[in-house]
């Protein structure tokens, strides 16, 4: 059994071709960020023309990757939120026509779902689990119980990790060094933090006395920035410039953020086990974009064993945006045996964000 998945929610084309086994028959990704990078972000309407420019390639590639024809797969799965609604609507619209066109069933995907439930198509994990997305456009904490049940115990209530990373790559012009052109902001922060030291500049408290599992990242966002230009006037620099200081900012930046994130999970782990939300099963997901840095997943990692928990994280380029993720949670739903399938003509693309059962509960 095969499934063609389709993901264009924000700024990446991606295909893939999975099987039953979870084996990757054939993948093909497009990403837009040098493009972007150029712009200081992503421009909405840009997106839309690169996935519209791109899309039919990215999946004839991945076919041809997967030696198959459209006509061999199973069933198309296609992100239909959240995301960009321009983007989304390439997907789905591309996704429609080939239904048309091969009569295959149609599976609308949740992007956020999709990134849940990736390790599970390389290992296999019991429900219920905890699972942490931290990415471009979320920062999310739930109990995965299936696959299409979820419930919230915490979420950003304003920027998400990835985007402060991308922030914070900015404001240090580090887009502006051509090595860099083409990569993300977590990766660039990630590898000059390396050479950083995370204790160079004051601790910034996040939320530290709100006894909730909820996120939050504007406060750091705003402390790099202020920490930045403060560095830029002590050195008499123009802020158009390369800072020297850019790795400890850079590293500072990191830690706090891990810091935060770190004692939301800490209390996550203390109220799961006191409700026994998870039974016996101490297994944490980690996923989404931001989860790709060795850094948050070795720190995390030791956070877990500390509090008896495994640490499952998909591998890195799985964490960040592919079609592969999308595939496989169309596999998952057509494993089930449940009708997950919906009428091609009825679905349309939602910016709505959570998880699709939007259950949450309230971690204080
Ligand atoms: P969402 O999944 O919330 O809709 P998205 O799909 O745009 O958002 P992802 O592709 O999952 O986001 O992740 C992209 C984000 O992950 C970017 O903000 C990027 O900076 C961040 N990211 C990628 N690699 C790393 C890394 N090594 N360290 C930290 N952040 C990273
Ligand atoms: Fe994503």
């Amino acid at each position: 059994v095969t499934v063609l998945g389709i993901e264009t929610s924000c700024d990446d084309t991606g295909a893939a071709i999975v099987d039953n086994n979870g084996h990757v028959r054939g993948e093909a990704l497009f990403s837009q960020t040098s493009t972007h990078n150029l712009t200081g972000g992503i421009v909405p309407n840009v997106a839309k023309e690169l996935h519209y420019k791109n899309v039919e390639k990215v999946v004839q590639e991945a076919l041809d990757a997967a030696q198959m024809r459209l006509q061999d797969v199973d069933s198309i799965a296609v992100t239909v939120k959240p995301g960009l609604i321009m983007s989304l609507r390439v997907g789905l619209r591309h996704a429609q026509k080939l239904v048309q066109s091969s009569g295959l069933p149609l599976i609308p995907i949740h992007h956020m779902e999709a990134h849940a439930l990736t390790a599970r198509m390389m290992q296999k994990i019991d429900f219920p689990f905890l699972v942490l997305l931290a990415s471009g456009g979320h920062c999310l904490l739930a109990v995965a119980k299936d696959i299409d049940d979820f419930e919230l115990l915490g979420s950003s209530l304003d920027t998400a990790p990835g985007e402060a990373y991308d922030k914070t790559a900015r404001e240090l012009n580090l887009f502006q060094q051509p090595e860099f052109s083409g990569l993300s902001g977590g990766v660039v922060v990630e590898q000059l933090a390396r050479a950083g030291n995370p204790l160079a500049f004051p601790r910034v408290n996040v939320m530290t006395t709100v006894a909730n599992c909820n996120f939050s990242f504007t406060g750091l966002k705003i402390s790099a920035k202020r920490q930045i230009l403060a560095e830029y006037e002590r050195q008499g620099l123009s802020t158009d410039m390369l800072l020297p200081q850019a790795a400890d900012i850079c590293a500072w930046f990191q830690y706090n953020l891990l810091y935060h994130i770190a004692r939301r999970l800490q209390r996550a782990f203390i109220y799961t086990e006191m409700h026994g939300l998870c039974g016996e099963n101490k297994t944490l997901v980690l996923s989404g974009g931001v989860a790709s840095n060795l850094y948050i997943r070795t720190k995390l990692s030791e956070l877990c064993s500390t509090y008896g928990y495994k640490l499952i994280c998909p591998p890195q380029k799985l964490c960040t945006d592919n079609g592969i993720m999308i595939a496989w949670n169309g596999m998952e739903k057509l494993l089930s045996g449940r009708n997950f399938f919906q009428n091609p003509d009825s679905v349309d693309v939602q910016a709505r964000s959570n998880f699709g059962t939007d259950k949450s509960r309230d971690v204080s």
